[in-house]
């Protein structure tokens, strides 16, 4: 079928020739087609639009510096478990329980550079191929796009790749690099990515059972933390890790706010 249609491009991001399968309409169409269940696995979306727009806001400004230009769309799910999510095609998702592990806009900032960088590589086609088969993501990418059938009974293989998703060490060390690159194009602080590495680093003696989760789908290593920094310091001196963060009272602020909806909502 549509592997015949396959062909070899230029990889945005690295510059490095790979072979994609599927078209970026059909990658974008996918994942808008299987996003609504994809968020309902992980409860939903917050109910609360100022948390929301601050959010979309940070990761519209770091996504215009994404050397992939994609449809990205941020949303914050309601879901404790920490973890952050990118769908083939731009969909975006941080849970709450990440939001409210951080103290900062640039760690935000950090995290979805991280995530926009699976995107805008195609590392998220790439390891959801993997997780269930490239044949099946080509057919799911076909009947999203309309090409063929319905879409009917394929978010089920679709949701369950992306949620247990795991992602190469390699397409680590590439996310957390260019989204370093994107974050301080778009004027952040680049110090931001090493200090979230550092409150997702810390939650193994913390809470292990939270951090085992989160390392099925973004492997986390001392080694990931240590390249960030060394990056940062070599590339990124005009800029200091203690320099306070000139956004950090709208972020508590924010904070505040989702922690006092995700107490109101009816589904906790
Ligand atoms: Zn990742």
């Amino acid at each position: 079928m549509g592997l015949l249609a396959a062909g070899c491009q230029t990889n945005p991001v690295t510059g490095e020739k790979e072979l994609r399968l599927i078209p970026e309409s059909q990658e974008i169409a996918m994942g808008v087609q299987n996003a609504p269940e994809f968020e309902k696995e992980f409860e939903g979306k917050v109910p609360n639009d100022a948390v929301q727009q601050y959010v979309s806001a940070v990761g519209q400004k770091v996504a215009a510096h994404a050397d992939r230009k994609m449809p990205y769309e941020f949303a914050v799910l309601q879901s404790e478990v920490p973890n952050a999510f990118a769908l083939p095609g731009g969909k975006i998702y941080i849970t709450a329980g990440l939001l409210s592990r951080m103290s900062k806009e640039r760690q935000l900032a950090g995290v979805l550079g991280h995530e926009i960088v699976h995107v805008s590589a195609g590392h998220s086609v790439q390891s959801l191929q993997n997780q269930i088969g490239a044949s099946v993501v080509v057919e799911i990418a076909q009947r999203a796009a309309g090409q063929y059938g319905s879409a009917v009974g394929t978010a089920t293989k679709f949701v369950a790749g992306m949620a247990n998703l795991k992602y190469s060490r390699d397409d680590e060390y590439e996310a957390d690099h260019y989204g370093i690159v994107y974050m301080a194009r778009a004027g952040y602080n680049p110090w931001g990515m090493p200090e979230l590495l550092q409150v997702l680093l810390d939650m193994s003696d913390s809470e292990p059972g939270r951090w085992a989760e989160m390392m099925q789908t973004h492997p986390l290593t001392s080694k990931r933390i240590e390249k960030a920094r060394e990056f940062v310091q070599s590339e990124y001196s005009q800029f200091s890790a203690s320099e306070a963060d000139p956004q950090a009272g709208e972020f508590m602020k924010m904070r505040n706010i989702l922690v006092e909806t995700l107490k109101k909502s009816p589904s906790k």
